[in-house]
């Protein structure tokens, strides 16, 4: 038995995904682009997979290149400084790297959703 990618849970004979993860999956794809963050976990709700499945699904770094939550992170991050008129070229790998930088200074307390002043 092989474990799933995303949950680590017995994904089934053959499958890398569990079927609750490859559901999820599904669902992302259905979204499209422009998606935010309510409509996906909105969707991935829908799916009826455990909240705390649903944040291992999004915490998942598989390939390195950072987690389905860093990917939609830098998503709306271009999209907000796009909105701003400072476009930039955040990616998954680049917010992931942002991420782990942060763990190492001290942090000061930010609202969910604010940008963080100490960025560029
Ligand atoms: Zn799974």
């Amino acid at each position: 038995m092989a474990n799933c990618l995303y949950c680590q849970e017995k994904a089934g004979w053959f499958k890398a995904v569990c079927p609750q993860c490859q559901a999820m999956l599904n669902a992302i794809q259905t979204l499209g682009s422009g998606f935010s963050f309510r409509d996906l976990l909105d969707a991935l709700m829908a799916t009826n997979a455990p909240n705390e499945k649903i944040e291992k699904f999004l915490e998942t770094d598989i390939k390195g290149q950072g987690s389905i939550r860093d990917l939609i992170t830098a998503r709306m991050t271009n999209e907000l400084a796009r909105t701003v008129g400072q476009p930039t070229d955040t990616d998954a790998h680049k917010v992931k790297k942002i991420r782990e930088d942060e763990k190492k200074r001290p942090k000061i307390p930010l609202k969910p959703g604010q940008p963080d002043p100490m960025r560029k």
